[in-house]
């Protein structure tokens, strides 16, 4: 795979694997059978792989770029032939057995073509401003966009939706490459394949419908996925912690964990990733502000297995201080304009009423397949995770399809997705056996 999308392959192909979802989970599991020999067809429905490990602004426990670890993938992604990248596409049907399945593809035109070489000489008299998703709305891009500076493919793409299309076409115009193509069209593209791999992922809980933690409410409430592209050198403030309402630096931050996790009004389960998230969000606010100081409001603070030194080192520092209780509110002091966490301190035995600058809320991940599922035999779980071995034997989740993990558990996840898929096209078309030559005396 070069950088750019498959062909639509003439037809009909057979014998290989359908991985759905191109994030961290997607990529290695295409990665790891395509190394092992195998065909691999990689689905993503937006315009870039990467999905949201490439909006983190680093990783826990080592707090490296998310790049460090996409980049890798990328380059053998592009060494690797055996990689089908289709973007802009969904699955919308799998038939089928294990070793026989049929799926459809949709492919929604890109309106930008493989001459791109990414120069966005035609985003530069774009008309059309639209919030920007990769910054979850905090900041607007043209409709015509990279997506961000490590995309991939390496190339732009149009939202449909905003798009004047042949009333404005000032950006066909400046192409100097005739990259811009706006009467691109849909395609269907059929595949025969012999297992699947569902990587689908997760999405944030939606944070307004947690009545009483005043998203929406207030600029200064937000979540934590929009920190993390706060804290990002290439977001919205460039890394700078700012307050939303004002741009000043942020002094105070409370992080407000659990917000709408193991609640059964929301979701009833444990994201598993969300206290982690906020101790390493707490770390980065005071490494950019040093003045900060960091508010935890946790029911426990769960932080598994190697995860322990991490968050020890973490709640160490002076800076960070804790609390044990639930949150009952989010105010606004009618004179001062600032924030003021209302919670019930367990261990005070007291309501505790807190002044802060910024309400982090760690909302939880839900399964982003909880809309658009393919018709296909997969079982989901109560949550809406895929239940593992669906159909029987031959589709398989990885990552936060399945339950929502960590990166490190999501490419473990993808890579035995992997060999339960190769052991599925195996079984289908037995490899020969083996000739045995007796040696003549
Ligand atoms: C605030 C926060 C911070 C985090 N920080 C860290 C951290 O520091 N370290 C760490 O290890 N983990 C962290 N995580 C967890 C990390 O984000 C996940 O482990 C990781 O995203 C899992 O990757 P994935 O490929 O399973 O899913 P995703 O990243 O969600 O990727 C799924 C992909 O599938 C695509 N897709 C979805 N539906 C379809 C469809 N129907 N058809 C085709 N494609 C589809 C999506 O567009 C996306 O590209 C954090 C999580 C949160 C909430």
């Amino acid at each position: 795979m070069s950088g750019r999308d498959a062909d639509p392959l003439g037809g009909a192909v057979s014998d290989g694997i359908l991985v759905v979802g191109g994030g961290i989970a997607g990529i290695t599991a295409a990665l790891e059978a395509a190394e092992a020999g195998v065909q691999v067809y990689l689905v993503e429905k937006s315009a870039h792989l990467g999905g949201r490990v490439a909006q983190l602004a680093r990783y826990f426990p080592k707090l490296c770029p998310p790049t460090c670890g996409l980049e890798i993938n990328y380059r053998r992604l592009r060494e690797n032939r055996d990689v089908h990248v289709f973007t802009t596409a969904e699955v919308e049907e799998i038939r089928g057995e294990p070793g026989h399945y049929e799926a459809t593809i949709r492919r929604h035109p890109r309106y930008v073509n493989d001459r791109c070489t990414a120069c966005g000489a035609c985003s530069a008299p774009c008309p059309v401003e639209r919030p920007n998703p990769f910054d979850y709305g905090m900041s607007t891009t043209k409709t015509i966009s990279l997506g961000h500076e490590m995309a991939f493919p390496m190339k732009y793409s149009i939202d449909a939706s905003t798009c004047l299309f042949d009333d404005c076409a000032k950006c066909v115009d400046a192409c100097p490459y005739g990259a811009v193509d706006l009467h691109m069209e849909e395609e269907r593209i059929q595949l025969e394949v012999g297992a699947v791999v569902v990587a689908t992922g997760w999405q944030p809980y939606d944070a307004g419908a947690i009545a009483n933690l005043a998203f929406g409410h207030y600029p200064d409430v937000v979540t934590n996925v929009m920190l993390e592209r706060m804290l990002a050198e290439n977001g919205p403030t460039a890394g700078q912690v700012l307050r939303p309402s004002d741009g000043t630096p942020v002094r105070s931050a409370a992080f407000v964990q659990c917000a709408g996790s193991r609640d059964r009004l929301h979701l009833g389960y444990c994201s598993s990733i969300c206290c982690l998230a906020s101790l390493k969000e707490a770390s980065l606010l005071l490494e950019r502000n040093p003045e900060a100081t960091a508010h935890v409001f946790f029911i426990d603070l769960r932080t598994p297995g190697t995860y322990e030194a991490f968050a020890t080192k973490v709640l160490a520092h002076p800076n960070v201080r804790t609390t044990k209780g639930k949150v009952a509110d989010i105010l606004q002091d009618p004179d001062s304009g600032q924030l003021v966490v209302v919670a019930d301190d367990m261990v005070a035995g007291a309501m505790r009423r807190l002044p802060v600058d910024l309400v982090v809320l760690a909302s939880g991940m839900e399964p982003s397949l909880t809309q658009g599922r393919p018709a296909a035999e997969v079982a989901y779980d109560p949550d809406g995770f895929v239940a593992e071995g669906a159909d029987g034997g031959g589709i398989f989740a990885a990552g936060c399809a399945r339950a929502p993990v960590d990166v490190a558990t999501a490419t473990l996840d993808a890579t035995a997705a992997a060999m339960r898929a190769i052991r599925v096209l195996r079984q289908a078309t037995p490899l020969p056996a083996p000739t045995v030559t007796v040696p003549v005396p």
